[in-house]
């Protein structure tokens, strides 16, 4: 008799753990893939590679060490560091990163310090000279969400977007010196959509909200004003980073980039974003293989590498990482083919970098 009051106290309790959804938060949901199908495991990728977008998340000699390391490790020869700043802040920068010039490229910023001042065009592009002249091999990331170029440090610039007159005689020195702009236009469509029910990317969509009462250009403007940098400056290279944050209608990128061989795309931080759709992407992959470059932009931990090489080599469908718990949806590989691999690794990168 006893006996049964126990079983019968058990299933009580195992019951109270239950979770309904009628009071599980959608932010605490973490599905576990139950599908028994091929899980592909990528050690490391099918071709050397060169990450344009990084940043400099390494703060010391030792954790710089480790990081050269795990780009061993992970196929990862060379890492473009775009630190977003001039001045001292970027000598430092190059200072700390000079034990392995092979291995690390380090990009300045802008200096917008009196951005609305007569002159500062000149002394931007002074600095800019002299940022060059000490290894600066490009400009990154430059960002603009809305409400102007706020990425650069020591001084961001409310109110002046990439196409503002004042900027162009800058981005076309960056031409004459052969530099790369990276920059960063509007963020996913999701941040700009009603933050209700239907949004589709709700979750990540709200943290990273945009305030549109806040903002002079709205996702379409942004892209307008990318659009008349890059046509302004038909000698200066630009890398729209994270598909130009068109992941929601590739059909925009596509048209730039047929119409501008002046812009390149780079992929990073938009995996979560892309591999909902992986067969549209592997058309949009092979369409635009000759301008699209490899970029993580996700911190330097092997397993980061490794989920970036499983999206874009393998075929596994329906499957979740921590990295891309922010969406509520699983993931699907791409299965690109060797030779876009080979262009997207490294091959676009070397031509673009002159190496
Ligand atoms: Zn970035």
């Amino acid at each position: 008799m006893k006996q049964i009051y126990f079983v019968i106290a058990f299933l009580i309790y195992q019951q109270s753990l239950a979770q309904s959804p009628d009071s599980l938060l959608l932010k605490d949901y973490q599905p576990v893939s139950i599908y028994s199908i091929p899980k592909t495991q990528i050690e490391q990728p099918m071709w050397p590679v060169i990450d344009i977008h990084s940043h400099p998340y390494a703060k010391s000699e030792k954790e710089i060490n480790q990081w050269v390391n795990t780009m061993d490790q992970m196929g990862i020869d060379k890492t473009i560091v775009l630190t977003m700043t001039t001045g001292s802040a970027f000598d430092s920068l190059v200072q700390a990163y000079s034990k392995y010039p092979k291995r690390f490229e380090l990009w300045c910023g802008i200096d917008f310090t009196g951005y609305n001042e007569k002159d500062w065009s000149q002394k931007a592009i002074a600095e800019l000279e002299r940022c060059h002249a000490i290894g600066a091999k490009g400009i990154g990331e430059l960002g603009d969400k809305g409400q102007g170029l706020l990425y650069s440090k020591p001084t961001p610039a409310p109110g002046l977007h990439v196409h503002d007159p004042r900027l162009q005689p800058v981005l076309k020195r960056c031409g004459e010196l052969g530099m790369p702009v990276n920059i960063h236009v509007a963020e996913p469509k999701w941040m700009y959509e009603p933050m209700n029910k239907h949004n589709d990317g709700l979750m990540n969509g709200f943290k990273w909200r945009i305030d549109t009462t806040q903002t002079s250009l709205d996702h379409q403007g942004l892209i307008k004003s990318l659009e008349q940098a890059v046509a302004n400056n038909p000698q200066t290279t630009f890398i729209a980073c994270h598909f130009a944050n068109c992941g929601f209608d590739l059909s925009i990128l596509s048209s730039l980039l047929d119409s501008y061989p002046n812009l390149y795309a780079d992929i990073s931080a938009r995996f979560g974003e892309t591999a909902s759709i992986p067969r549209y992407m592997l058309q949009f992959y092979q369409k635009h293989q000759d301008r699209l470059l490899f970029g993580t932009d996700m911190g330097m931990d092997p397993e980061m590498y490794q989920l970036i090489f499983r999206i874009l080599e393998s075929k596994d469908e329906h499957f979740y990482s921590p990295y891309y718990a922010n969406y509520h949806w699983p993931l699907h590989g791409f299965g690109l083919p060797k030779n876009v691999l080979k262009k997207l690794y490294y091959e676009n990168a070397q031509k673009l970098l002159s190496l």
